[in-house]
Parts: structure tokens; C-alpha cells; sequence
């Protein structure tokens, strides 16, 4: 019941009526009893800045951030985890005593997703996309211990400059920026293989690749038949293959996996532990898990 005490959270986006998260939040904080409410906002790009002015104002506990402003919103925010100084992207915010806090939980749930099968420790990960969320993921990956990791993307341009992106920030200074929290992260043994490459080429990686992430929106609701980006006879049955499309569960990528008897992982994980993240940042409490997903998946249905 929703009554005087109770604390709103919510997402921003536009456009924001897809939105699945207010199912997984809102069944989280009715198991746990908690007196919060998940509500979605949509949010012009004019009005980000009000809409964050005004989210203090409303004395709103934490916000979600999506498309189109999940790079825009850092000029709003008074300080940001060095994670998402780093990616350029904060998908999360929390409010407390009158200050805004921005988060990347994006990069921590997709990789705790492939955690959830294999570690990621040694490993040649090869990542198709350059988009937003690869850029998330990409730098997740790059601080994972991993032995390689390629990026090929239909722009071979922009699939370049993300690992450029990556090297040269990975060494960069932070000291000097106040706007940063957590600045004490050390990078300096981080001595990366890294790889680039056009899509076209993703065949010659896949052959000594232990992990594919795809981060394109190819095989995404509605568009179910789109041609993947790859197929079964170019994997091999011990390659993880994770497609971070979560609309439908099983893409045709991950169909082409299962062919060639891959271990695959839907991108409905990356959903729900990236909310999980988010629900310990907003209340403190360790989320829900099981809850959380059986909440996706009914939604999913
Ligand atoms: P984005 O910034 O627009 O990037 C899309 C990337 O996919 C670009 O690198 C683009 O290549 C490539 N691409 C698009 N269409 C393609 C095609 N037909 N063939 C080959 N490459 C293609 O999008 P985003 O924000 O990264 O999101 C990508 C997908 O991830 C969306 O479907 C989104 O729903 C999903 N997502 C899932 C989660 C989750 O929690 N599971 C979280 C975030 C995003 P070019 O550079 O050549 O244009």
C-alpha cells in the first residue's frame, strides 16, 4: 500500500512504456516488505535537467536512467563512481541529503551474468557491438583479469576507437577530479591483449574465443528473425555465448548456440543483476534474486 512514508524510485527514459523494470523493482520490495514504490517516468531530452532538479525536489530516492540519457545525465549529477566516469554512462542515480550520485551498474551485470557460468580470469572474450552497452561491458571486461578482448562491430571505426577509449582511460590520471568517488581503483596492472576487427571477421576470432558477447539489437522483439551475426558452424561446443538482448529469451543467436551445443546466457540476466545492484545502492538491502527473475520471466510470457 502505497501510504505517506513511502519512497520513490523509479526510471527515466523516452521512450520508457517497455520498460520491464518496474515489475522486477516492484515485486522485489513487496517480498521484502519495504515501504518503496518503482515508477516509470517519461522524460523528454529537453527536460533532463528539470527532471533531475525536480527529482530532488520530490525528495525522490534514486532513479534509473535509459535512452537518450544515459551519457547526457553526468552534466547533471554532483558525483559519480569512477566506473561510470570511466564508461561516460551512468544508468543509476541515488539521491541523498539534498546530492545526486551517479552509478554504472550495466558493466557489473552483465559480467556477473557470464560469473554466474564461468569465471572470467584468463580468458579470449570477443564482444560484437560498440554501441552503449558494449561500452559498459567492454570496460567491465577490460578490469576482469581477462587474457583478450576483441571487439568487432559493423564500424570498424567505432570498434577502434572504444578500445582506444579503454587503454588510454585505464591509464589515465583521476586524482584531480572532485566530482569522483572511489577514485583509490588501481589500474596500473591491467596489461591488456586487446583486439579489433569488422564484423565480417568475427568468424576467425570465434575460433579461439572462449566468451561471445553480442550487444547488438539483432533477433530483438519484434524483429525475431533477423540474420545473427553468427552461426552455428563457426562455434564450438565449449564457447559461452551471451546475447544481451532479453526480448525474446531465446534469440536466434542463442538458437545457432544451442545448435552447436554452446553453453548460452540470455540478456535477461544482465537485466536482473544490474537491478540488483541497483536495489542494494538505493536501500541498502541485498535484492531479492529469485524473486526478481521470476518476475521477468512471468513478464517475459
Ligand atoms: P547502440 O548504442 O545503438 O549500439 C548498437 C550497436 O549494435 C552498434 O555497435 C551498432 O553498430 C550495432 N548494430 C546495430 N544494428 C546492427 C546490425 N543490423 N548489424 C550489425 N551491427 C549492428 O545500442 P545499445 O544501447 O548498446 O543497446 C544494444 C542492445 O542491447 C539493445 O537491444 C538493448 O535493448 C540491449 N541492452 C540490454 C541490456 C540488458 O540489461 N540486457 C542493457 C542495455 C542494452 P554500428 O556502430 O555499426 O552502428
Amino acid at each position: 500500500m502505497i501510504n505517506g512514508a513511502t519512497k520513490i524510485v523509479g526510471v527515466i527514459g523516452d521512450p520508457i512504456e517497455h520498460s520491464f523494470s518496474p515489475t522486477m523493482f516492484n515485486a522485489a520490495f513487496k517480498s521484502l516488505k519495504l515501504n518503496y514504490v518503482y515508477v516509470p517516468f517519461n522524460v523528454k531530452k529537453q527536460d533532463l535537467s528539470s527532471a533531475i532538479a525536480g527529482a530532488k525536489a520530490l525528495n525522490i530516492k534514486g532513479l534509473n536512467v535509459t535512452i537518450p540519457h544515459k551519457r547526457k545525465v553526468l552534466n547533471e549529477i554532483d558525483k559519480f563512481d569512477v566506473l561510470a566516469n570511466l564508461i561516460g554512462a551512468v544508468n543509476t542515480i541515488k539521491f541523498s541529503s539534498g546530492k545526486s550520485y551517479g552509478y554504472n551498474t550495466d558493466c557489473i551485470g552483465a559480467v556477473r551474468a557470464i560469473e554466474e557460468v564461468s569465471k572470467l580470469k584468463d580468458k579470449n572474450v570477443v564482444i560484437v557491438g560498440a554501441g552503449g552497452a558494449a561500452r559498459a561491458i567492454a570496460f567491465q571486461i577490460a578490469i576482469s583479469n581477462v587474457n583478450k578482448l576483441t571487439i568487432v562491430n559493423r564500424s570498424i571505426n567505432k570498434a577502434k576507437s572504444l578500445l582506444y577509449d579503454i587503454k588510454t582511460l585505464l591509464s589515465a590520471n583521476f586524482k584531480d577530479n572532485s566530482k569522483i568517488d572511489n577514485i583509490s581503483l588501481d589500474f596500473s596492472h591491467i596489461d591488456l591483449n586487446f583486439n579489433h576487427g569488422g564484423i565480417e571477421s568475427l568468424h576467425e576470432y570465434l575460433k579461439n574465443a572462449d566468451i561471445l558477447i553480442d550487444t547488438t539489437p539483432i533477433g530483438m522483439h519484434p524483429n525475431v528473425n533477423d540474420k545473427p551475426v553468427t552461426t552455428a558452424k563457426d562455434m564450438h561446443p565449449d564457447l559461452i555465448v551471451n546475447d544481451i538482448v532479453y526480448n525474446p529469451q531465446k534469440t536466434v543467436l542463442l538458437k545457432e548456440a544451442i545448435k552447436a551445443n554452446a553453453t548460452t546466457i540470455s540478456g535477461l540476466k544482465m537485466l536482473l543483476y544490474q537491478g540488483a545492484e541497483n536495489f542494494k545502492i538505493w536501500t541498502g538491502v541485498e535484492a531479492p534474486i529469485e524473486i526478481m527473475e521470476n518476475a521477468l520471466l512471468d513478464k517475459i510470457k
